[in-house]
């Protein structure tokens, strides 16, 4: 039994009360010498009454409760704490849930030089960085898609249904969008580039391969200087999705 909303909790409490005063009423029929008459109806009715209703509101406060921690211990685990995107794990869970007949994009995206802006500013401007990043891809991938904090400094994001082209754009209005974002560090405006690769799912092949030819399409981002987006040649110009 789950009660999700305050209108189930009413429901429950008008439910258990009713369901007591007809046990209570029943159990004076059967227990009383002289059965149901007007001095026995009163208590009859009156005790469950008072109880009932008090003890279902106790119980469906708890159920309510309960239910609100449970959601909140799912939110928990299925988000990286520093940036609130998906974790890794939930990620692959969602695509999951997507069913692999589904196709569309997968971006793997890098923050560059990211160990220099640890060694020169420090681990909590990294850390601020790293938000700015997730925060801008996050409000990038609304509404259908999803990204999440794969490790350190690294994210996936997936677009079901997005061809690869549309998703190259995406992923070029993702990196311009970080590279006019600054924080103010002492003062001083600090900026930051991201580089992503882009590939297709079209349910061909398994995830693990088509985030490897994402990833490498990363890493030839990071050859070619950064500050770029590759997209992976296998997915013709002429097979779009969308
Ligand atoms: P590239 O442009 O090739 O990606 O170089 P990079 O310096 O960004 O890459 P590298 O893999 O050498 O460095 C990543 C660094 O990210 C190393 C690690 O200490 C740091 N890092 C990992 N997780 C976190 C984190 O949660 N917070 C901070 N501040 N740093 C992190
Ligand atoms: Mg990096
Ligand atoms: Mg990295």
């Amino acid at each position: 039994m789950t009660i999700r909303n305050n209108t189930e909790k009413w429901v429950f409490i008008f439910f258990v009360s009713l369901v007591s005063v007809g046990g209570s009423l029943l159990l004076t029929w059967i227990a009383a010498p002289d059965g149901l008459n007007p001095d026995s109806l009163v208590p009859a009715i009156g005790v469950p009454l008072m109880i009932a209703p008090v003890v279902s509101l106790w119980f469906a406060g708890m159920m309510l409760r309960i239910q609100e921690l449970n959601r909140q211990l799912e939110h928990l685990v299925r988000h990286d704490q520093m940036t609130s995107l998906l974790t890794r794990r939930a990620f692959f869970d969602n695509f999951e849930e997507l069913g692999m007949k589904n196709s569309g994009s997968i971006l793997v995206a890098d923050i560059d030089r990211f160990k220099t802006i640890n060694d020169t500013y420090g681990h909590q401007i990294g850390d601020r960085v790293i938000r700015e990043v997730a925060s801008i891809l996050k409000a990038r991938s609304k509404p259908d898609g999803f990204a999440a904090r794969f490790g350190g400094e690294e994210f996936v994001s997936f677009y079901p249904g997005e061809c690869i082209q549309h998703a190259e754009i995406r992923a070029e209005t993702i990196r311009a969008a970080v590279e006019s974002q600054t924080i103010q560090v002492s003062g001083r405006e600090l900026s930051f580039t991201l580089s992503i690769g882009v590939e297709f799912f079209d349910g061909s092949r398994p995830l693990d391969q088509v985030l490897h030819a994402a990833d490498e399409a990363l890493y030839e981002a990071k050859r070619e200087g950064r500050n770029r987006v590759v997209r992976q040649t296998a997915q013709s110009d002429d097979n779009e999705t969308r």
